[in-house]
């Protein structure tokens, strides 16, 4: 987006502000059906968790995807958005067998990712189909905090324990219609994932009534010039082949599932904050916004890198700083990063903010949580007003021990 729009945008609608293009969603969108076009019975379920709006969720739904689902709260924001509930899948890790019980009164597709629910959760409902999460012990990549496919990661059933889950089936008559994996967030390497999504194949031929294979995620897109991010054609082209031929020696067409988040909001998304103070120190410049990682963790939570450039002064000469913000803690969103010369006031933009940047906001320090404007075909729309100081405390039992 051009830097004179956003500035006019945090004019209107104040600063920080989180702009979101919901054109590049859709063209990311387009980009996932195209690769896989060779593929009959293709669905996209976007990864609430990336960014919960659930203006942004109408907008998937009109795309024609579905959501996958982290907790009981998401499968209602969806169940809000519109979405019917069978194009809704819970995914969820280390829940109670209460929740997912929850879901599977709401009717959406239940996701099972350890034997004591399946168990539990089989016997209670054998006519319910359910989906087995696995995990094929592969790494695929990424910072450690979102490799989660690996030998030591708490998500998933062991491949190892196959036998075990057949077990299950057998004691409780259940229907397993669906094997799903999820590696981790940073796929670097087609062929890596390529030989996960061999081990699924594997497992897939040990059920006999399969209606879907869900491949998970970790696409990685780019977020500085010359990245590497997942090569989607290539993977659409090279997986593609594999499903079908997959399918026609399983004897049906199965559903080929996919749920991203990222790859899907990622690049649409623009953070923007005011610069309120310039220091010079000994070492350094430091840029101190109005902001901080109450609105944006990422770089603290997982050395995330995040673009930045200084919108008021696109084309200037450009000088190195540390861009921090105003918590009172260390909180430092980059350093001895070269921006375009930096004067107090002006406006910051911050790259690749649509996923995991709201979703994860808090109101640490007591600040408020911003404001969310969608942006299509040259209009803007407010999708979340900035909060005030009712909704810090509107929960807050006030209770006065002094008197
Ligand atoms: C977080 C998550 C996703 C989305 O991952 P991205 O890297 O954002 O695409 C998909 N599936 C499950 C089960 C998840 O937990």
């Amino acid at each position: 987006m051009e830097s004179q729009l956003l500035v006019s945008l945090t004019e209107k609608y104040g600063s920080p502000l989180y702009v979101y293009n919901a054109e590049k969603m859709e063209s990311q969108y387009n980009r996932i059906t195209a690769a896989f076009s060779s593929v009959k019975n293709l669905k996209l379920n976007y990864a609430v968790k990336a960014n919960s709006n659930i203006s942004i969720l109408k907008f998937f739904k009109k795309l024609g995807s579905g959501i996958d689902t982290v907790s009981i709260q998401e499968v209602r924001l969806g169940l809000e958005a519109g979405f019917a509930p069978e194009n809704i899948i819970f995914t969820p890790n280390g829940v109670s067998l209460k929740e997912i019980e929850q879901a599977a009164k709401l009717g959406v597709q239940i996701n099972i990712d350890n034997l004591s629910i399946l168990e539990q959760f089989g016997h209670l409902y054998p006519n319910t189909p359910v989906c087995v999460r696995i995990n094929p012990h592969i790494m695929a990549g990424g910072h450690s905090k979102i490799s989660v496919g690996h030998i030591d990661s708490k998500f998933g059933i062991s491949i190892h324990q196959l036998p075990h889950i057949k077990r299950v089936i057998e004691n409780t008559g259940m229907h397993i219609n669906g094997v799903h994996m999820h590696t981790g967030s940073d796929i670097l390497d087609i062929d890596v994932f390529l030989a996960a999504t061999e081990i699924l194949f594997n497992t897939a031929t040990a059920f006999e009534n399969l209606d879907f294979i869900d491949f998970g995620s970790g696409f990685k897109v780019p977020y500085k010039e010359g990245d590497i991010s997942t090569n989607i054609e290539e993977l659409g082209e090279k997986l593609s082949k594999r499903f079908n031929s997959f399918c026609k020696s399983y004897g049906k067409n199965l559903t080929l599932m996919f749920e991203p988040g990222k790859f899907l909001v990622s690049e649409s998304g623009f953070f923007l904050a005011h610069v309120n103070v310039v220091k010079h120190t000994t070492s350094t410049v430091f840029a101190s916004i109005d902001s901080g990682f109450n609105h944006l963790i990422r770089p603290m939570f997982y050395d995330a890198y995040h673009h930045i450039h200084n919108i008021s002064n696109p084309g200037g000469r450009e000088r190195y700083y540390s861009v921090v913000g105003y918590i009172c803690e260390t909180d430092t969103f980059a350093t001895n990063r070269r921006i375009s010369e930096i004067t107090e006031g002006d406006v910051l933009c911050f790259n690749n903010a649509g996923a995991y940047c709201f979703s994860m906001a808090s109101n640490y320090n007591s600040r408020f949580r911003p404001a969310e404007v969608l942006y299509y075909k040259g209009q803007d729309y407010l999708i979340r007003k900035e909060e005030t100081f009712e909704d810090l405390i509107k929960n807050q039992v006030i209770v006065d021990l002094a008197q």
